[in-house]
């Protein structure tokens, strides 16, 4: 066939078929193979060293290279037996959704460059609302992820916590600006530093309170830090360690922080999602009265990367924090997509969370949630069986496990890496090496859990 006599259709037509059949053969193969890259595949990523090339290339062959040299060096993280870091596999709907949405190619960032995308927005933030049992009027966006959507959430808080001290941050900054205490727990999340770095209360300006053997800030050492501090502050808690899963008590944060005049700021990357959750709700008890919210679509939810939210109580706060004008930005009273975020040019990724929700409903987010979560207590069932130490209390999806001295928990670690019927990753616990397990994808099931399991035993006394 001479694709050069193809009109732009046809043309894109045979790359998407050629690229749907690919990527069909690649989910199909994903439950059945090494799930981390082989030193072979990460090899092979060579083929694709070559200088700019000088000619174009037909680009079904372009496709066919990406497929036959890319794929075997992915993770098979949207298998079933990943359970490394916390990012969580794709739910059918929400690919399905992602690759129509990619052929649209919209731009969300306004209305009228996307009515479709500025819709499921507002829907799928009601929708978000609802099942987390938030106040129907926050304001919130969609962004790239928990980092964006701590960094966002906090630009909020700031030109809050400001404004009532007479300060208004976004025209004069924060060079002269009133102090702002930010107060962290001990085991805040590195992206939530990030975002005070980025905002201009420095990383390391931070009061930090201690937190208990689960990673819980403790709310008595809270308590002391509050009594000391005057003018504007600003609380972030976490709800869903990524070590522990354990939630910071914080119903009983907010109120000491509210009779403070404190912002509360969550960091729920995962745990938010436990209020879909029956059984895991009482955790994040009193999450509601908090002042901002960032998650994770593309770790719980199962929609693919790239997909994070931010949920701010006082919407008028975010709205000013992020908004701009320009003559052509048509300020109607509808919905700017932009105008809550920090991007503008940006893709339409309400589009995958409303498909996932959708499909599994309320109930089928609340399986997802209940059923990783007991999927983690037998593998800490199992391997407490064996004798080794679990170190954590499961009440999440996230169990740590020490195979006795470090060094051999460390051994133990490669060489179920290397094993490839199942990935985990290292990580320190109150000093200790530990093997982390996380259960975050839909694609798990019991079947996947004793297969993995039996590799984590079977190689765990072999490396004795
Ligand atoms: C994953 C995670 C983040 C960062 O989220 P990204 O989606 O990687 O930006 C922040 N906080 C917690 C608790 C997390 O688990």
């Amino acid at each position: 066939m001479n694709r050069s006599a193809l009109n732009p259709a046809e043309l894109t037509e045979s790359v998407l078929a050629e690229a749907a059949r690919r990527a069909i053969h690649y989910v199909q193969t994903i439950y059945s193979r090494h799930v981390g890259a082989t030193g072979e595949a990460v090899a092979g990523l060579q083929d694709f060293d070559t200088g700019l090339p000088t000619a174009g290339q037909d680009p079904r062959e372009v496709i066919a290279l990406l497929d036959e040299a890319g794929s075997p060096a992915t993770v098979a993280t949207a298998g079933g037996r990943y359970f490394g870091f916390v990012v969580g596999g794709t739910i059918p709907a929400a690919l399905g959704a992602h690759w129509l949405a990619d052929a649209w190619d919209q731009n969300a960032c306004l209305h009228q460059l996307s009515p479709i995308a500025a819709h499921l927005e507002e829907l799928v933030l009601c929708w978000l609302l609802d099942l987390f049992g938030l106040p129907p009027s926050c304001g919130g966006g969609f962004v790239t992820g928990a980092q964006m959507a701590n960094f966002t959430a906090l630009a909020a808080a700031r030109r809050s916590v400001l404004a009532q001290s007479g300060w208004n941050v976004e025209r004069d900054g924060m060079f002269g600006a009133p102090p702002v205490t930010v107060v962290v727990g001990e085991e805040v999340h590195v992206t939530v530093l990030k975002a005070l770095g980025l905002l201009g209360f420095g990383r390391n300006r931070v009061i930090t309170v201690p937190s208990d053997a689960q990673g819980r800030m403790q709310t008595k050492g809270l308590a002391q830090v509050i009594e000391g501090i005057q003018g504007p502050m600003i609380v972030c808690a976490q709800v869903g360690n990524v070590n522990s899963g354990a939630c910071d008590p914080i119903g009983d944060i907010c109120e000491m922080a509210r009779h403070a005049n404190g912002w509360v700021h969550v960091d729920g990357a995962f745990g938010l999602w436990a209020a879909a959750s029956p059984g895991h709700r009482y955790l994040i008890e009193g999450v509601a009265s908090a002042d901002s919210w960032a998650t994770d679509a593309h770790k719980w939810l199962n929609v693919p990367q790239d997909s994070g939210v931010v949920l701010v109580r006082d919407a008028g706060a975010l709205h000013s924090a992020m908004s701009i004008s320009a003559t052509y930005l048509n300020p109607g009273d509808r919905r700017e997509p932009m105008q809550w975020v920090p991007e503008s040019s940006r893709r339409a990724r309400a589009v995958e969370i409303w498909a996932a929700l959708r499909s599994l409903g309320r109930k089928g987010v609340g399986e997802l949630i209940e059923r990783t979560c007991g999927h983690a207590k037998s593998f800490a069932k199992g391997l407490s069986a064996a004798g080794y130490e679990v170190l954590n209390e499961v009440v999440l999806n996230q169990v740590l496990v020490a195979f006795g001295s470090d060094e051999r928990t460390a051994r133990v670690i490669r060489a179920i890496q290397a094993d490839g019927t199942c990935w985990c990753g290292g990580t320190m616990w109150k000093g200790r090496k530990a093997m982390r397990i996380s259960v975050s994808s839909w694609a798990t099931t019991d079947v996947d859990v004793s297969m993995s399991l039996d590799a984590m035993l079977r190689i765990a006394s072999a490396e004795g």
